[in-house]
């Protein structure tokens, strides 16, 4: 399945581990919290590496605060 949505729900700590995994997908700007790239959409479903890689920020955000929706 690919990701279809990708969006971060409340309780980011700023860890930047997320922007670390898959800068083209996630940021987190100085003293704020992880939110979505501008143009991140054309990202998703692009190929299975990227899915991989946004999967692998999903499962390694600390405080489980990234959602994915499949196609
Ligand atoms: S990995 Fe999780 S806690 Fe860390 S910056 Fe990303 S969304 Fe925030």
């Amino acid at each position: 399945m690919a990701i279809k949505r990708v969006w971060i729900v409340e309780g980011c700590i700023a860890c930047n581990l997320c922007e670390d995994l898959c800068p083209e997908v996630f940021e987190v700007p100085a003293g704020g919290t992880s939110q979505t790239t501008k143009g991140h959409q054309k990202f998703l479903a692009r190929d299975e590496d990227m899915d991989d890689k946004i999967r692998e920020a999903v499962e390694s955000c600390p405080v489980e605060v990234i959602e994915v929706e499949d196609s």
